[in-house]
């Protein structure tokens, strides 16, 4: 076990807006974590300043132990941070195992790929992910489900310490996203550590045994599900807009 992640006061401020505002918690190593929190909330900003997209306006983020807070995305990547994308984004032209191939070419990939060859290191990820019989194929084919787990075989290639996923179930039908929860809980079990966001808690409650919610930007609770979800903001927050929990 031990620390992994370490978020302190940290704030991003797109001109007027706060999208993160002062925000702080802590990660172990091994831990499967989520967060929530209606649309706009701030998680994708929050996963894209930790992932280094985005510069924050202040706080900082530790890594390992090491300050990581504005780095570049290549050198987090390179240091063990993987993400996924809310919207998936793939060479379209390029075969589902070569885009594979392309994630395997960071840093952390290469000294995995330099043992067993590149190709054997994507097609192994692409079999983990249930994608190897569309190896030859361009993701441009491919179902929403099939390119949510291309994203996360990528995400894999840069063979990670800590994998961010972001909305991982958004846009996809209820067969598609129980077979991203097996693939997730399979990672989990192997012990990666993993963060994963959702604005709808149902989709998380059964699947993390603890959640960070955000509210505008704001830190509102981190704890089990339930309670989580029981809280009077996180009730208003959502039930406001229609949405209940199951
Ligand atoms: P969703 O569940 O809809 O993806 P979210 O919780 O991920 O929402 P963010 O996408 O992080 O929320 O957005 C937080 C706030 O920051 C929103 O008000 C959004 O409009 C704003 N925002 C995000 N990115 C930018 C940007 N590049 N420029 C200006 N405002 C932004």
């Amino acid at each position: 076990m031990g620390l992994i992640l370490e978020i302190k006061n940290l704030t991003k401020k797109y001109g007027g807006l706060t999208a993160v505002n002062d925000m702080s918690f802590e990660i172990m190593r091994g831990e499967f974590i989520g967060l929530i929190g209606p649309n706009g909330a701030g998680k994708t900003t929050l996963f894209n300043v930790i992932s280094g997209f985005e510069k924050p306006n202040s706080g900082s983020i530790r890594f390992d132990g090491m300050d990581i807070t504005g780095l570049k995305p290549f050198r987090i990547v390179n240091l063990g941070i993987s993400r996924t994308f809310q919207l998936v984004r793939s060479f379209h032209y390029l075969t589902t195992l070569d885009n594979v191939s392309v994630a395997c070419l960071s840093q952390r990939g290469k000294e995995i790929s330099n043992i067993v060859g590149i190709n054997n290191y994507a097609s192994t990820l692409l079999a983990s992910v249930g994608l190897i019989d569309k190896a030859r194929l361009p993701p441009v084919i491919l179902p929403h489900g099939d390119l949510r787990r291309l994203e996360i075989a990528k995400a894999l290639g840069s063979n990670p310490q800590l994998l961010l996923l972001d909305e991982p179930f958004s846009g996809l039908s209820h067969e598609e996203a129980e077979g991203i929860t097996s693939l997730i809980n399979k990672l989990r079990e192997e012990g990666l550590t993993i963060f994963i966001t959702g604005h709808v808690l149902r989709e998380l409650m059964n699947l993390v045994p603890r959640v960070i919610a955000m509210v505008q930007g704001k830190f509102v609770i981190d704890g089990p599900p339930r309670e989580v979800a029981n809280h009077k903001l996180i009730l208003e927050a959502y039930l406001g807009r229609g949405e209940g929990f199951a």
